[in-house]
């Protein structure tokens, strides 16, 4: 068992004192990966007096200086890739292939963060006087809290810790409570590689306590927050109920839909789908939960996606040729039984799975089937409210203008993908979807560290992306600069 410890001004401690919890192994619950201390208040404001503290030196170093912090953070992070990847699969559950996608993820975003800063400062703007230069620069806003789920434990932290980081802001950082110790192993690589003292603080415990410290805090001068839509509502209310205005990011959940249309190659949807519903335990804010099928082509399309979710191979992540793991905790298990048995009740036909897996391989372990429910509405709550699991709702539709009202006829905005050979369509459906994120002909989970990324309506608030240039946006403020000569 590893003993967790947090880290208040450049300290690792393991805080003795403190009531400590058990991070239990989601494919076997019985093997305890580390135990961590859920701390108070008053610890947090320590780390938030901590990064307020370091922020004057860490905000003076150069882009440069910066930037060869995140390279050799990437450089040791691929010296024990696989060490880290074991790791995030004893904790999380996914297939370890998924926990080396998300360490590349790590490094990638470290490399580019790393060479962006040397590049992004401001720009020069023309002035009407001819005894004028005028320029803007881009300050880092100060202290920044960073709250965190659980699903992608490595690489979505990555991408706000990074960038924040990148443009000289200290960071306090409240992962998820059930998978804390990646978390650990990352702060860990960045003072290892060089980050000065309570640059990155790292402080585990519980939201109600640990996470709303950050939320109310007068000297957190930014927060980006990923996770559900009640917690960010709740948020959303406490930051906007503090002293002085202060900069929000919240990325939420989805509800995210496939349409395939006549055009296009269902075998191609088929393997897509598959694996953005059911790939990491259908567990991804951007997994697909909802297929929407012509209705005269559905039975065959029906058909096939039973079959091909027959062959999937269920098991411990850390075995070779596993497709999908176990769900991530008790809470999980619960909300998947949960939706099945909405789903029956509600009239959809249940055509494939809804059950948890009990023999001798899978009884200590959170594991469920892949679940199919046929001839669900748009109306019904599984159509529409976030299940996070593996299952996923065939929906049946007459005409593209339908399908897109399907799409959009939910509270959420986060991916939405398109099979077709048709540019008419494409477009159609590009244009008319109310996303933040459009795949054609592609997988709705996968996204690339370059690329903006974020959800409108309730997928989040919407004022800033992350990732790309754009999380750059977020973690500066613009101060212009008028001067005379
Ligand atoms: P969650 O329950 O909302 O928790 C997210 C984080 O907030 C955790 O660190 C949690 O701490 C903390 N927290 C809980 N209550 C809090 C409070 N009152 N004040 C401050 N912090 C609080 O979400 P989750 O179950 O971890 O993650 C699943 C959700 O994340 C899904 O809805 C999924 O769609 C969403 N998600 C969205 C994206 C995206 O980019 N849009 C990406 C990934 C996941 P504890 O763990 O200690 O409770």
């Amino acid at each position: 068992m590893i003993k967790g410890q947090v880290n208040i001004s450049g300290q690792f401690h393991g805080m003795e004192e403190r009531e400590h919890y058990l991070v239990r192994n989601p494919a076997n619950t019985e093997e305890i990966v580390a135990s961590f201390p859920k701390l108070k208040r008053e610890d947090v404001k320590t780390a938030i007096e901590s990064a307020k503290n370091a922020f004057k030196l860490w905000s003076t170093k150069k882009p440069v200086e910066r930037s060869q912090v995140l390279y050799k953070a990437s450089q040791i992070i691929e010296s024990k890739a696989e060490e880290l990847a074991i790791l995030l699969t004893k904790e999380e559950g996914k297939p370890i292939a998924d926990s080396m996608f998300e360490i590349i993820r790590t490094i990638n975003l470290l490399r580019f963060y790393g060479t962006l800063i040397t590049q992004e400062a401001g720009r020069v703007i023309p002035s009407q006087d001819n005894d004028t230069f005028i320029f803007t620069r881009r300050e880092p806003l100060g202290v920044v809290g960073i709250i965190t789920p659980w699903n992608f434990p490595l690489s979505l932290p990555a991408w706000k810790i990074i960038p924040a980081l990148a443009t000289g802001n200290t960071v306090v950082w409240k992962p998820a409570s059930i998978t804390p110790t990646i978390g650990m192993e990352l702060v860990k690589i960045f003072y290892e590689a060089g980050l000065p003292s309570g640059v990155l603080n790292y402080v585990t415990g519980s939201g109600n306590e640990v996470g709303d410290e950050i939320i109310t805090n007068e000297d957190v001068d930014g927060m980006s927050f990923t996770g559900s839509l009640e917690v960010g509502k709740d948020i959303n209310k406490k930051v906007g109920n503090r002293k002085r205005f202060t900069r929000l990011q919240l990325e939420l959940g989805g509800k995210n839909a496939v349409v395939l249309t006549k055009n296009g190659n269902i075998n191609l949807a088929i393997e897509q789908v598959v694996r953005s519903a059911f790939g990491v335990t259908g567990q991804a804010c951007t997994a697909t939960s909802r297929f929407i099928v012509p209705e005269d082509i559905a039975e065959t399309v029906l058909n096939k996606l039973i079959e091909r979710t027959k062959k999937l191979a269920i098991g411990n992540g850390l075995d070779k040729g596993i497709d999908m793991g176990p769900l991530a905790s008790q809470e999980q298990l619960d909300k998947y039984l949960y939706y099945v048995e909405l789903g029956k009740k509600e009239g959809a036909k249940l055509v494939y799975g809804g059950n948890r897996l009990v023999n001798e391989e899978f009884k200590r372990g959170y594991f469920v089937e892949p679940t199919i429910f046929d001839r669900v509405s748009p109306d019904m709550r599984i159509a529409k409210e976030e299940i996070f699991a593996p299952v996923i709702s065939v929906l049946k539709y007459k005409t593209l203008d339908e399908a897109i009202e399907i799409v959009n006829g939910i509270e959420y905005g986060l991916v939405a993908g398109i099979i077709t050979n048709d540019p008419k369509e494409m477009k159609a459906f590009m244009e008319n979807v109310k996303v933040g994120v459009v795949k054609i002909n592609k997988p709705t989970i996968g996204l690339e560290p370059w690329v903006p990324y974020g959800g409108v309506k309730s997928s989040g608030n919407d004022v800033y992306k992350e990732m790309g240039v754009e999380a750059i946006n977020f973690y500066t403020t613009i101060k212009a600069v008028y001067q005379g000569y």
